[in-house]
């Protein structure tokens, strides 16, 4: 008798992946940071650098249906955070035409400032007094231990203008925004 051969397809490069997570803070009691549940589902190219290395290498070989629960360290994430990324700047440089506009140095809030190479950054203003501005440039996740729980939903094989663009095209049911390439 012939056994048939699974061909059930696993998380790996060359693949779309559709799933669900939970992002708590440090394990699985801890603050919710990210919820993605199946209404909103989250869909990627998996292999292509978009996601962190260590995320990816937790879902390796994992196929549809299963259940993934994993911590990973500020090191293994988005590193710790650090003094020199917490940076005070003068209030001059939040001045459009002389004036600072109301409400943009609200501690807690999320600024985008470009620095001298014209790369844009994101970061939250910690304080402010009549001089200058504290603003911290750390990555929002910096310093976090990271707990993922979460499903596979879909597995996919990658189309080859998927592979060609480094991303995927949304079809039925994945999310991600719908573009058009000019050939
Ligand atoms: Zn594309």
């Amino acid at each position: 008798m012939a056994s048939l051969q699974s061909t059930k397809m696993i998380v790996e490069e060359q693949h779309v992946i559709t799933l669900t997570y939970d992002l708590r803070d440090t394990d699985a009691k801890g603050e919710m940071l990210e919820r993605t549940d199946a209404e909103d589902p989250f869909t990627f190219l998996f292999g292509v650098g978009q996601l962190l290395p260590s995320f990816e290498a937790k879902l390796r070989g994992l196929k549809e249906g299963d259940h993934f629960s994993f911590t990973l360290t500020p090191e293994d994430a988005y590193g710790e955070s650090i003094s020199e990324n917490i940076v005070d700047i003068p209030m001059e440089n939040f001045q459009i035409e002389g004036e600072v506009p109301e409400n943009i140095l609200t501690p807690g809030n999320f600024i985008t400032m470009r620095d001298t190479y014209g790369q844009e950054h994101l970061g939250k203003v910690v304080s402010f007094n009549e001089i200058s501005a504290r603003i911290d440039f750390n990555h929002v996740m910096a310093g976090r231990t990271l707990h993922f729980d979460g499903n596979i939903l879909r597995i996919r094989k990658a189309t080859s203008d998927e592979m060609d663009h480094g991303h995927h095209h949304p079809q039925e049911g994945e999310a991600g925004h719908h573009h058009h390439h000019d050939e």
